[in-house]
């Protein structure tokens, strides 16, 4: 990992130190239990400037790299998974709208997200299009200077937040070829005709999921964000670094989870001795921190390669599949460790468990992230 030239160690620390202080996994745990959302959390990231790691400050962001955005990731996943998305949500929506948006969409919705007073979510997944995204069907037609979208999206991820903006991905050109048809729009939740619903879900109850229903609603045309027709392949521009992030958050989440459970096999007894000390378990955690280890390399690799204006899709996509399978071991494994108290929902090893079971679904499915990385090896056809 290159660290000189980065802002990576001082942000390491604020992070860590800032997770500590105000939104550890025991905090986390309560607002995901009454479904709260930490606003004055998101406020300090904000404050902090953590929003725009990695988009240089003439472009109005903070400067840094894509590596620091990771590092941040990391550290929030200490706390939840679920801060991490809320971030990733707004952190890699930025730098869309600093890359494709025009002048006036930029002058004012970046100082906006940096400063907290806006935020993102992203509407792709539809109840008929999901791993097969580009099937999507929520049709956007032209009416004059508007649009009048109509359609369903479902896990729309922290759309129904204070202050939040769906990027909404919606069919222009329904002539085209799927993936050429596509636009995206900055939809207000609050314009007629869009409803949105909270959907009960088992666990990631701090930002929540939703659908978005979509009534014919009327978007103003300089809402759309990029050339018209041109979403599907920015998108496929923009995913590896949002996989990295997401993977750097699911290494963080499962640090966390090892960590906890080290302190509890020191320190619990059984049979005259420290639970730790009997071998099975320590192999046990010996084989997790090894994966977590080398993961976390992986993510970092990916993260440099996009510094580096690499390819860098590969191993986003085998980080994604290994992080979350390494989340879903450590939480499956240490809820094990800690015998009955880990099954006790006043612990955070519930919410883990909870979180992890869909970290190799939400974000990309990890069938969908094989077939990719299968294709990058010249297995499947692109
Ligand atoms: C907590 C959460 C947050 C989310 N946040 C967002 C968000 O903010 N915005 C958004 O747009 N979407 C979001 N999603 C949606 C997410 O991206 C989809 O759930 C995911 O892409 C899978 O789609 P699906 O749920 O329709 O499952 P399906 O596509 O129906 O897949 C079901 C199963 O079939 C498997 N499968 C599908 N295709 C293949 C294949 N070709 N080969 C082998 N197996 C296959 C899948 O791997 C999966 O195991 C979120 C989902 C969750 C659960």
């Amino acid at each position: 990992m290159t660290e000189p030239g980065t802002i990576r160690e001082p942000v390491r620390q604020a992070a860590r130190a800032l997770v500590r202080r105000e939104c550890d996994e025991w905090r986390c745990l309560e607002w995901d239990k009454a479904g709260v959302y930490p606003r004055e959390v998101f406020d300090h990231i904000a404050r902090l400037g953590w929003f725009g790691i990695g988009i240089p400050p003439e472009r109005g962001g903070s400067g840094g790299t894509a590596g620091d955005l990771l590092v941040v990731a990391e550290e929030l996943g200490r706390g939840s998974t679920d801060l991490v998305a809320c971030f990733s949500l707004t952190a890699a929506g930025l730098r869309v709208l600093v890359t494709d948006g025009t002048d006036a969409q930029r002058a004012e919705l970046v100082p906006a997200l940096m400063a907290g007073r806006a935020r993102l979510s992203i509407a792709i997944t539809e109840p008929d299009a999901g791993s097969d995204a580009a099937s999507l069907a929520t049709a956007a037609r032209r009416d004059g200077d508007r649009y009048i979208i109509r359609g369903q999206k479902t896990f729309c991820e922290a759309a129904g937040l204070p202050d939040t903006l769906i990027q909404l991905y919606a069919r222009t050109d329904p002539t085209a070829p799927r993936q050429d048809g596509i636009s995206m729009f900055l939809l207000d939740p609050g314009l007629p005709g869009v409803t949105l619903r909270r959907l009960p879900a088992m666990g990631r109850n701090i930002t929540g999921v939703y659908e978005v229903f979509l009534d014919d609603v009327a978007v103003p045309a300089d809402r759309m964000v990029g050339a018209e027709n041109g979403a599907w392949r920015r998108l496929g521009r923009e995913l590896p670094l949002e996989r990295l992030i997401i993977s750097a958050g699911f290494v963080g989440a499962a640090l966390q989870v090892l960590d906890d459970t080290l302190r509890h096999v020191r320190e619990r007894e059984q049979f005259g001795r420290p639970i730790g000390s009997f071998q099975s378990v320590a192999h046990l955690l010996v084989d997790l921190h090894t994966r977590a280890e080398s993961i976390r390399l992986l993510v970092y690799r990916g993260g440099e390669l996009c510094d580096a204006g690499l390819p860098h899709a590969k191993e986003a996509s085998m980080a994604k599949i290994a992080s979350a399978e390494l989340y879903a071991d450590a939480a499956r494994s240490c809820m094990q460790l800690h015998g009955g108290y880990g099954y006790i929902t006043e612990h955070p090893l519930t919410m883990h468990y909870a979180d992890s079971v869909i970290a190799a679904v939400a974000g990309g499915a990890a069938q969908v992230q094989r077939d990719i990385v299968a294709r990058e090896l010249g297995l499947r056809p692109r």
